[in-house]
């Protein structure tokens, strides 16, 4: 039988979580923990993103603030900006929507942010550190991901797992997590990507396949053994005429057939992107604690 590991939930729950963490500081005392997110330009997408990080810090308490910048801002100009953001002690992390415009260099952007604020845990620091296996904010769906697999007791030691994508955001951190010690963790890790050949035939051997290449349903039952976890990360935009928005969300996931054979299964939509979520508001949480105690 396959079982459904629930993002929806499961993010629910951390958010009431976070909420109730909250409120303690906030009895203590102390201000409540301050998110911003700055947002370059008009990208339909980032602007949904942004307005739903925003919703999410109001629902757990914390403030939240917008930077809201013309999409012609020069490089130079962003950066002055981050440097306010870093300086500014009320805060405790901030994120930077990506996509940014192409004259920007997203590389010098993110190096300009401050380690100790940023919560997407992007900065070479957060990175190396994540690697190091020292305390870092982790890039939010990775981190999801490994919760997820906490919360619901999924055995990761000693397990054979393939990751599916290699980008920096999800693939590459996830197989460096699942390599850590520790539990979620523990795991043999197979990393592969576009380049790798007869990918079958290491899903066929795994334990756990996490799929993030963005291509709709890639993976079908017959490149999993029987019993397998699968965790979807892909969500790609299908054009739909007869949907009401003209498209749906598709997974990386065949979901009808490979459900039928793996002992359990993330949803598209409803499994590894509410997790995402989530995982803003608990880094915001950590960079917040650092600076604040209950006891204090
Ligand atoms: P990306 O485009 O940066 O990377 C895709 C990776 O997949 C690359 O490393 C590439 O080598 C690999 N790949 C492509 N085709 C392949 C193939 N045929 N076989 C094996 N590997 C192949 O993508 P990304 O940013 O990592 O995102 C991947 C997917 O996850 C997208 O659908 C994206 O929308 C989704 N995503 C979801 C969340 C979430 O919260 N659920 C978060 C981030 C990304």
């Amino acid at each position: 039988m396959t079982n459904i590991l629930d993002g929806v939930k499961l993010s629910k729950q951390i958010k009431q979580e976070i909420k109730e963490e909250v409120a303690q500081y906030v009895e203590k005392g102390h201000r409540p923990p301050h998110l911003s997110a700055v947002l370059v330009g008009e990208n339909g997408a980032s602007v949904t993103y942004v307005d739903n990080k925003i919703k999410d810090c109001h629902a757990v308490g914390f403030k939240s603030s917008l930077v809201k910048l013309e999409g012609t801002i020069t490089e130079e100009e962003l950066l002055q900006e981050i440097k306010k953001l870093n300086e500014d002690e009320t805060l405790d992390g901030f994120i930077v929507q990506l996509p940014l415009p192409d004259h920007i260099d997203q590389e010098k952007i993110i190096m300009a942010i401050k380690p100790n604020k940023d919560v997407d845990g992007f900065h070479p620091e957060n990175f190396g550190k994540m690697a190091l296996e020292m305390e870092s904010f982790l890039p939010a769906t990775p981190f999801g991901i490994m919760v997820m697999l906490e919360r619901y007791q999924i055995p990761t030691q000693g397990k054979n797992v393939v990751v599916i994508g290699r980008s920096r955001i999800v693939g590459r951190p996830m197989s460096i997590l699942m390599s850590r010690k520790g539990n979620p963790g523990d795991s043999t890790v197979i990393l592969t990507h576009s380049r790798t050949k007869n990918l079958e035939e290491y899903t066929r051997k795994a334990d756990i396949v996490i799929t993030a290449l963005g291509v709709p349903h890639f993976l079908k039952a017959d490149m999993i053994k029987e019993g397998a976890v699968v965790v979807d990360v892909g969500i790609t935009r299908v054009e739909d005429p007869s949907k009401e928005r003209g498209f749906y969300l598709a997974g990386d996931v065949d979901y009808p057939e490979v459900s039928q054979k793996a002992s359990w299964i993330t949803p598209v939509p409803g499994g590894v992107g509410p997790m995402t979520r989530a995982m803003l508001l608990k880094n915001t949480m950590l960079a917040y604690t650092r600076k604040f105690s209950l006891d204090s």
